[in-house]
């Protein structure tokens, strides 16, 4: 769905953006997450130089989540940039990499043919653009070992009855 005829792309650059279904995205990011109403957007600008394509990328859009600690539902929004770097495979033992992989955050893809494909990029980089292990809010609370209480929600029962060792022991030189 994303593959550019490098040909095709003006010198002068061009802008693309596909909306990414959620039958794409769902896949791809794991089971603690899910797709909303929301459209996840791939947005493109490609530059070319020769045989050589610069893609600078965003993707941005909400997605729902699963806390990692509660369990509850939530959700983000992604705003992800990137810039990416398409050489030919022919063009690989001439030139580019010392002057363009200066700049550590530009990543070099070898491309073979006549065209470049930005799907595994988006696919890569939404994958990035992710927490591990997502949550509703930074101090989430998480839930009770033991009776299972969302602690976001108030206290238990149980909490009092968890007493960190060195209080336990100085409780008993009082008594
Ligand atoms: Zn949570
Ligand atoms: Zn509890």
């Amino acid at each position: 769905m994303l593959r550019f005829g490098v040909e095709e792309i003006p010198e002068s650059g061009m802008e693309v953006s596909h909306d990414l279904p959620r039958s794409w995205v769902e896949p791809l990011v794991g089971p603690q997450y899910f797709g909303r109403d929301d459209v996840v957007k791939a947005s493109f600008a490609l530059n070319r130089a020769g045989h050589t394509v610069i893609v600078r990328g965003q993707i941005a859009g909400g997605l729902g989540f699963v806390c990692s600690r509660c369990a509850e539902e939530a959700s983000l929004q992604i705003d992800h940039s990137f810039t990416h770097v398409f050489v030919e495979v022919a063009a690989r033992a001439t030139s580019v990499p010392g002057e363009i992989g200066e700049d550590d955050d530009l990543e070099v893809t070898y491309y073979d043919g006549d065209t470049v494909d930005l799907e595994p990029l988006a696919s890569e980089e939404i994958v990035l653009a992710l927490p591990v292990a997502p949550k509703c809010s930074e101090n989430c609370r998480g839930i009770c070992q033991q009776c299972g209480t969302n602690l976001n929600e108030g206290p238990c029962a149980c909490a009092s009855d968890v007493v960190d060792p060195r209080w336990a022991r100085l409780k008993e030189l009082k008594i």
